[in-house]
């Protein structure tokens, strides 16, 4: 009330989308709050009229105070200044720890692309689990939340790891500890799946990269032989347990295979039981073909392809997000990677290279040269346009590996397929409703 009294100055954000459906509704996106607003008739009107001259002042209550609650107009202040300054809180915040745990870079598969190549191969000996399980614990002591996330390698070549490491971890009740890992889904049978349930793991990420004919080349064992059909029948054996999330990495000789995964999901139930996301394969470490890697545009356009089609099928993949402030676990200061040896890393990508490594289990964390570099991230001294950009709030400028590592500006693909997102999701919506 007493804002509107005053008749303090409103702006639109910067970080709104607005799709206006010529002679029917009006969609606001605002990627900070992730809200969509659907404005039609007078209000459609109202909206726009006001948004050409930057004056709210004589909208209706109601319209404003919608307007305001979903953050797409809001008091004149610097919006990206306001973004700086919460991301660092986010990251500096002392309450949770996330830590990501590879006990092993070993694997049981021979993927060409595997971004493991060049790092070392070990596995966590006695001595570096025990190590390890005392940095958590000592870590944990004045914290509130505790969350794992098993890597590799395969981290399920050695379960016996993860059970060593969560039955060490004290006051797992008080840090409302939980887990989830990163698997290829080769040994995730049900009684592995039991196993990890009550080691507090409740979710699976396991990548499938095309029908079987494709994925089999990709995502083979070392003497060649098919793995395709025997994660599926896993995922099916298990998906009662733990929350499945499928990853597809996508290129240009694939993406077009990409429907069959669902043709297969589908004779096998699986299709409303499990998570399926798309995601670009990435040259991150140079190990895989340049040629054959989507960017971000092309990657964008295929992604939302997929989804319209798709949601002809019945099947709703549709995913905006809203800002996410926190960039990743690399610049956040209670995020730790854990190798076999005990290396602490803060990027998933350096995982192995000791020469990128922050610290390691055995000592006090210090604030060293690799420390700093990471701690000290600023999003905004990369890329000049990011601060013009509607996005921002959930993409942070990228991936910070990316920005310390490659020369080029990698865009999230809602930079380029927004628009016809929150097109698709208001389609969506008016056909659940009719
Ligand atoms: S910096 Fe990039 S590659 Fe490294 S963990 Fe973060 S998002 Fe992943
Ligand atoms: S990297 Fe691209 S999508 Fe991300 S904030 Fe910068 S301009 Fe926007």
């Amino acid at each position: 009330m007493y804002v509107i009294e005053r008749r303090q100055r409103m702006k639109l954000s910067k970080f709104n989308i607005i799709v206006d459906n010529k002679d029917l509704t009006c969609i606001i996106y605002n990627s900070s709050t992730g809200g969509i607003l659907e404005l039609d008739g007078k209000y459609k009107k109202m909206f726009l009229k006001a948004s050409k001259s930057n004056d709210f002042s004589n909208l209706p209550k109601d319209l404003l105070d919608t307007l305001k609650a979903g953050d797409i107009i809001k008091d004149d202040i610097d919006e990206i200044a306001a973004l700086k300054i919460f991301n660092n809180m986010v990251r500096m915040s002392s309450d949770n720890i996330g830590l990501t745990i590879a006990p092993t870079t070993t694997c049981n598969f021979r993927c060409p692309y595997c971004y493991e190549k060049g790092a070392s191969i070990s596995t966590m000996d006695d001595k570096i689990i025990n190590e390890t399980i005392n940095f958590i614990n000592k870590m944990s002591i004045d914290k509130n939340q505790l969350n794992i996330t098993w890597y590799g390698g395969e981290p399920l070549l050695h379960v016996d790891i993860i059970e060593k490491i969560t039955n060490g971890i004290v006051d797992k009740e008080r840090l409302h500890y939980n887990a989830n890992i990163v698997t290829n889904g080769y040994f995730l049978t049900r009684e592995m799946a039991e196993k990890l349930y009550k080691l507090n793991v409740m979710y699976a990420q396991i990548t499938i990269n095309g029908p079987p004919e494709i994925h089999n080349i990709r995502r083979c064992l070392p003497n060649g032989e098919d793995t395709f059909y025997v994660i599926m029948k896993n995922i099916e054996n298990i998906c009662d347990i733990l929350r499945i999330s499928i990853r597809v990495n996508v290129d240009k000789e694939n993406i077009c295979r990409v429907d069959e995964i669902l043709n297969v999901l589908e004779q096998k139930n699986l299709i409303k039981k499990v998570g399926l996301y798309l995601a670009p394969v990435d040259n991150i470490n140079e190990s895989c073909n340049q040629h054959n890697c989507l960017n971000s545009l092309e990657f964008s356009k295929e992604e939302a392809e997929f989804i319209r089609r798709n949601l002809k099928r019945g099947y709703n993949f549709i995913n905006i997000p809203s800002g996410q402030q926190q960039i990743c676990g690399a610049v956040s200061l209670q995020s730790y990677i854990i190798d076999p040896l005990g290396n602490l890393y803060k990027c998933w990508d350096e995982i192995g290279r000791k020469e990128t490594s922050v610290g390691s289990v055995f000592e006090p964390i210090t604030l060293n040269a690799n420390m700093i570099k990471w701690l000290g991230y600023n999003f905004l001294d990369f890329h000049k346009e990011c601060e013009d950009c509607n996005i921002l709030p959930l993409c942070m400028g990228g991936c910070p590996y990316h920005n310390y590592n490659a020369k080029e500006k990698h865009c999230h693909a809602l930079k380029y397929n927004a628009k016809e997102m929150v097109a698709i999701l208001s389609d969506y919506k008016k056909s659940v409703r009719n």
